[in-house]
């Protein structure tokens, strides 16, 4: 396996998303990258139908941007992917439209060290050089379009702690919430990695711990790539339950995320690794689910969070699983389920990796409409 090295868990990790082996750039087509690019963007706007949705979606242009130039995989058109099916299927209509701010210094502090931060600044005034070591470009104003992409977040688990356990129906209780550009995992406290700058996930579990004093959190990863920004940060933590299905690390970035990978001390068992062979598809994933729903039933969270990566679908230029969007539909009921029977129904979704344009419209609303279902 080429561009390997070992981590601080001695366990071999592959340091590139984008230098995957020849068998997924020879498979797929390039036509994805630039599919809607041609396209006009629809507005974020909409007629509602229903006043007191339960879902609060996060979409906006500020969030759009967050995205890397020059024919990046992680372009600035996959909000618009998404958000133009979500209108054909008259979704945007059921839903509570909502924006975040920026992230404050100190709420990026919650989970990032000062001194990452301060690269993180600098790199985004010159523009120049990759924030990582070569998949995530520097371009000016990354700080601010990843630092939207928490404000969201915080916005959506503001929302969620004011009126998700709300008993009364009002117009403004909202227990779901979805984000499709965020769930940016692999972001290390201290570090960038694969396309992800700011770790929204870690953000949003500090500030339930900190300001709303919600211990035992759920994560759940269906991303193609292993969750290792989330993993590596909480693997210590036994109140963070962490189910994880991906591609195997031996044939996908970034090479973690073994079965035996479990948790460490007090942690051990609260954290659940399935890695998949390439090539895996619906049956394999659902076979997994019940591992990670027997975890998440066993230690009743509190508190919900969803990474719905795209990449898993099949099709996805950067790597080999076979999955319809019939997993991520799947998943995202049976969580909503989850959620309302141990968690007041607090769920908060967000979109994390995919790169094949059909594949992001298809899963991101997948999940959407299931949040969008109050009946089981
Ligand atoms: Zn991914």
């Amino acid at each position: 396996m080429k561009n390997r090295s070992e981590n601080s868990t001695g366990r071999g990790q592959i340091l590139s998303i984008l230098q995957v082996n020849s068998y997924s750039i020879d498979q797929k087509s390039g036509e994805i990258w630039t599919g809607q690019a041609d396209l006009q963007p629809i507005s974020f706007k909409s007629d509602r139908l229903l006043d007191m949705s339960k879902v609060c979606l996060y979409v906006s242009d500020v969030l759009g941007a967050y995205g890397f130039p020059g024919g990046h995989p992680f372009g600035t058109d996959r909000q618009q992917a998404f958000w133009r099916e979500t209108v054909r299927q008259g979704l945007d209509r059921k839903v509570s439209l909502c924006e975040g701010g920026i992230a404050t210094r100190t709420e990026l502090e919650r989970f990032h060290t000062p001194r990452y931060l301060d690269r993180v600044r600098m790199l985004s005034d010159t523009g120049l050089g990759f924030i990582d070591g070569g998949d995530t470009p520097a371009f000016v104003g990354v700080y601010e379009a990843a630092a939207a992409v928490v404000g969201a977040a915080l916005a959506g688990l503001a929302r969620v702690m004011t009126n998700g356990a709300n008993e009364a129906n009002d117009a403004h209780d909202c227990a779901r919430t979805f984000q499709p550009i965020g769930g940016l995992h692999h972001a290390r406290r201290d570090a960038a990695a694969g396309f992800c700058v700011f770790n929204d996930i870690g953000i949003v579990i500090e500030t339930l711990r900190a300001q709303h004093r919600v211990k035992r959190i759920a994560y759940i990863d269906i991303d193609v790539h292993h969750g290792d920004g989330v993993f590596y940060s909480y693997q210590d933590d036994p109140d963070l339950i962490f189910a994880d299905i991906h591609e195997d690390g031996h044939y996908l970035y970034p090479g973690t995320g073994g079965a035996d990978e479990t948790g460490r001390g007090k942690a051990k068992g609260t954290k659940l690794n399935i890695p998949l062979r390439p090539g895996a598809g619906d049956k394999e994933f659902f076979a997994a689910w019940e591992k990670a729903e027997a975890l998440l039933t066993k230690y009743k969270p509190e508190f919900f969070l969803f990474q719905c990566g795209a990449d898993s679908l099949a099709g996805d230029p950067l790597a080999h699983l076979n999955y319809s969007e019939a997993t991520h539909a799947h998943a995202a009921r049976r969580l909503r389920i989850l959620a309302d029977r141990y968690a007041g129904g607090r769920i908060m979704g967000f979109g994390g990796g995919g790169y094949n344009r059909k594949n992001i419209a298809e899963a991101w609303n997948a999940v959407l409409a299931e949040f969008i279902t109050t009946s089981a």
